[in-house]
């Protein structure tokens, strides 16, 4: 099903409006991009992908202070990782400052913008309000040639911070209190990190969003609903300067979704206070924290696809999401085993000295994944879950007694166990194996029901698994205001340092970690500050699917 955006641009195209699509991903450089930006940057780059055009990364570099080179690099990281190309088209909106002031003039020439000495709060005064008109300027009837020198001697920086702006001249009894003499500039003494001190007045979002888009020929400029009553202004500006081009912005509800939090100040908030460790925590749902938690950007990608796009806000549940991360992993993760919280396990009627090899499948859901070999030995360890001393009937794993099988090893006996005198805590699981049964197979048909995965003492290699968990335990912290850090999940975070990983776990290729699934236990990515001597694995998601219990 086509999504409304792309009936508009078929009518377009088909009707000779424009012959290509081109549009814009215009993130403002003050923070990482998260999924939500993830949705607008697949629609975007999609778009042009789909009808032919391009898709131009622009930073909407208008606020001095703000933007910083970290955010710009990992902007560009992440658009690209995601899997999308802006080519030879970055663009700052700072390249345009010159090109916007022009424009500016020409509104002053046209008697179409003044010069307003009143400070910023009694701008806001005089506004009005939904149902109560505003009051006009004291200075909104300056003569152009008075606009125009005082313009330019803001430009020269004559004039201190605060003490005037750039208005447009339109309504000041709009409906739309966008539209009642908007302001289009204002004195900011700051240096900017790509102009430096060559400017002291800088174009509002309004002013620069809509010229940057008419400059580099954008056709249609997507963004989202929070922008639906700047559209008049956005045309207000277009239609009133000579435009290089005649872009329209259309707008699309933005993502939400449960248990996260998407706006840019509160995952701000989070880093600066210290409630997650840095943008790239693999708590938080940003790219650089996805990509560290071991989300394919195809997860993301195939989200981004099925909730669509829709003029209604909504929230999306996170158990979609997470759907889809299981989908593609289970497609693409090798299989591997790993124990978390280990307990030796010992045959003892296996030989001492014999090591045997097994061959097993990388991943069952994709041959060309080819079969690795795994060590096994009398000395393994299993998950300290997979043994209990007093189990209930339907618990298929070990316990004194009952049967398992050693996944593509052997089927094994349970005949004891070994405790800590002290603490009573099990310190070794005794067990027998059957030599008939190699490969895990049933020799004479009997009925085992348990596999447990386990690794070999020997070879095993010890590893830090680092566990995560929903940062937020309350369903909608968005909505919590600024009691959001009250709903945080205190739980989001545990490690297990004493882990043992099968050998293959941490065969490292040059392509960066490749994300695992440890048999039982979930999908596991290598973090990037793993190191040889000491693997560090991060918890992508379990293996169990809730999407389909959620209602809808
Ligand atoms: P702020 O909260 O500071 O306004 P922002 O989240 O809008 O920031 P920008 O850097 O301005 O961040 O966003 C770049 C683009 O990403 C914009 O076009 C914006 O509409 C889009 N975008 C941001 N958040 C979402 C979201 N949750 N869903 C869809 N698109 C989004
Ligand atoms: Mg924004």
């Amino acid at each position: 099903m086509k999504n409304f955006i792309e009936k508009i641009i078929e009518e377009d195209l088909t009707a000779g409006r424009c012959s290509e699509v081109i549009t814009r991903f215009p993130p403002e450089p003050n923070g990482y991009l998260h999924i939500g930006h993830a949705k607008s940057i697949c629609l975007n780059f999609g778009l042009p992908r789909r009808y032919g055009g391009r898709c131009h990364l622009r930073f909407d570099d208008t606020n001095p202070e703000k933007e910083e080179e970290e955010f710009i690099e990992a902007i560009k990281r992440d658009v690209a990782w995601l899997g999308f190309d802006w080519g030879s088209h970055l663009y700052f909106a700072s390249d345009y400052f010159e090109r916007m002031y022009a424009f500016a003039e020409e509104l002053i020439e046209k008697g179409l913008a003044f010069v307003c000495d009143q400070t910023l709060e009694e701008i806001r005064r005089d506004r009005g309000t939904l149902t109560e008109p505003g009051k006009e300027s004291p200075y909104r009837n300056r003569s152009v040639e008075e606009n125009l020198d005082l313009f330019r001697r803001m430009r020269k920086g004559e004039f201190p911070e605060g003490s005037r702006v750039l208005r447009a001249k339109i309504d000041m009894a709009s409906p739309n209190l966008n539209m009642r003499d908007p302001v289009l500039y204002r004195i900011r003494r700051a240096a900017h990190p790509r102009t430096g001190t060559t400017w002291c007045i800088y174009p509002m979002y309004d002013f620069a969003h809509c010229l940057g888009d008419a400059i580099e020929g954008v056709t249609h400029s997507i963004c989202t609903l929070e922008f639906e009553d700047h559209r008049p202004l956005y045309d207000w500006v277009l239609d009133n300067v000579t435009p290089p081009s005649r872009p329209y912005q259309y707008e699309f509800a933005r993502l939400n979704m449960t248990y996260t939090v998407l706006s840019k100040r509160k995952l701000a908030r989070l880093v600066r206070e210290g409630h997650v460790n840095g943008w790239d925590d693999p708590r938080m749902p940003t790219l650089a924290g996805l990509r560290r938690r071991g989300v394919p950007p195809e997860a993301i990608r195939r989200f981004c696809d099925r909730i669509g796009v829709a003029k209604t806000n909504s929230v999306v549940e996170i158990e979609l999401f997470e759907h889809c991360i299981r989908e593609v992993l289970n497609k693409t993760a090798r299989r591997v085993m790993a124990v978390l919280d280990p307990v030796k396990l010992t045959i003892e009627n296996y030989p001492e000295d014999r090591i045997e090899e097994f061959e097993v499948e990388n991943n069952p859901e994709d041959a060309a994944a080819g079969t690795r070999k795994v060590a096994f030995s009398r000395n393994l360890f299993i998950e300290r879950e997979d043994f209990l001393e007093d189990p209930p009937k339907k618990f298929f794993r070990l316990a004194v007694g009952r049967e398992v099988r050693l996944k593509g090893a052997y089927l094994v006996t349970c005949t004891g166990v070994k405790k800590d005198p002290e603490t009573g805590e099990v310190k070794e699981v005794l067990c027998r194996y059957d030599p008939a049964s190699r490969g895990g197979n049933t020799p004479d048909g009997r009925r085992v029901k348990g596999t447990i995965h386990w690794v070999e003492e020997k070879t095993a290699v010890p590893a830090e698994i680092r566990v995560y968990e929903r940062l937020f335990r309350i369903e909608n912290p968005e909505g919590a205001g600024e009691e959001f850090l009250e709903g945080m999940n205190e739980n989001s975070f545990s490690r297990k340092c004493s882990a043992l990983v099968e050998p293959a776990a941490v065969q490292r290729t040059s392509s960066g970690p490749m994300p695992l699934q440890f048999l039982r236990m979930g999908y596991f990515i290598e973090d990037i500050d793993s190191k040889p001597n000491h693997p560090i694995f991060n918890k992508t998601i379990g293996l169990r699917d809730t999407w389909a219990k959620v209602k809808r």
